[in-house]
């Protein structure tokens, strides 16, 4: 990836690619076939944009990138421009823009809920040698937060554990996933959120890896894990329903895009079925996940 990261003095006049958040929807231009991308301007102001926040990122080829925080959606846009929901940009941006736009995305969001003092209630600096801000009243550091969250493939043989959140559409079920808490070790939290969720043991934690998350600052951390005893219930309330399903009979999954999709195509691979849905059930074996 050519995108390195840098810290410094920013402002809106800065020359290059400008990655505007409001929340999480980013704005992008869009031309007449309907493809979106990252605005390359000579400063925001340019586009009629007001930002509350801007910060340096780093440059990508060697062009500044910058991330702008809006604490509300502008008035009124240039033709062609809109934003859009980070999420709904994986596949449509290029690869190494979408790690910066998710990179945009949490500092902007940070940055915008950074600009006072915890302590003591006085305006924030940003700080110029390490991506930080600085209380220039008291001297308290306030660092980029990063949210550590657990997500977990549990499986039983050739099968896989699947929940159902209020939060998902209809039918669609996912993996296991939750935040580590204060004081927790990352192992100790997938053993917990999977007692609490479903009411099961599991062994064996495989991890598998790490997707920064910026909805609005999570770090997923993606293990396969075995059963290791226990009967399925569900609380009703952080999940409606669980249970146990074979690669050839799977409900609803999330899109591309997500940690959860990397550890089903994980899950997939591993008892021989592709991620297309070709089931070695099919074929009469009986595979572990392991
Ligand atoms: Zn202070």
């Amino acid at each position: 990836m050519s995108f390195v990261p840098a810290v410094g003095p920013a402002d809106e006049e800065i020359a290059g690619w400008w990655y505007c958040f409001q929340r999480a929807h980013l704005l992008v231009r869009e031309d007449g076939s309907g493809e979106s991308a990252v605005p390359r301007t000579p400063g925001v102001s340019a586009l009629g944009l007001r930002p509350d926040t801007v910060q340096l990122l780093g440059t990508h080829d060697g062009i500044p990138c910058l991330a702008a925080g809006l604490d509300a959606a502008p008035a009124a846009l240039p033709p062609g421009y809109r934003f859009v929901h980070l999420r709904e940009l994986f596949g449509v941006l290029p690869d190494e823009q979408f790690a910066i736009a998710t990179r945009a995305a949490h500092l902007a969001q940070w940055d915008l809920a950074h600009r006072f003092c915890g302590r003591c209630g006085k305006p924030l600096a940003l700080k110029s040698d390490e991506r930080a801000r600085v209380c220039l009243a008291c001297g308290q550091l306030y660092y980029p937060q990063i949210s550590p969250a657990v997500i977990v493939a549990v499986c039983r043989g050739d099968q896989i554990l699947l929940a159902r959140s209020p939060r998902f559409p209809p039918g669609t079920y996912s993996v296991l996933a939750g935040f580590v808490e204060a004081g927790e070790t990352v192992e100790a939290c997938v053993h917990r959120e999977i007692r609490e969720e479903v009411g099961i043991e599991v062994a064996h934690l495989r991890y598998i890896g790490s997707q920064p998350w910026p909805y609005p600052n999570s770090l997923m951390l993606g293990f396969m894990a075995e059963y290791a005893g226990g009967e399925i219930r569900v609380d009703g309330v952080e999940i409606l329903e669980a249970a146990w399903f074979t690669p050839d009979a799977l409900p609803g999954l999330p899109g591309p895009g997500s940690f959860a999709r990397v550890l089903l195509d994980h899950y997939l691979r591993r008892v021989g079925a592709s991620p297309e849905g070709r089931s070695a059930a099919h074929e009469g074996r009986r595979p572990s996940c392991r």
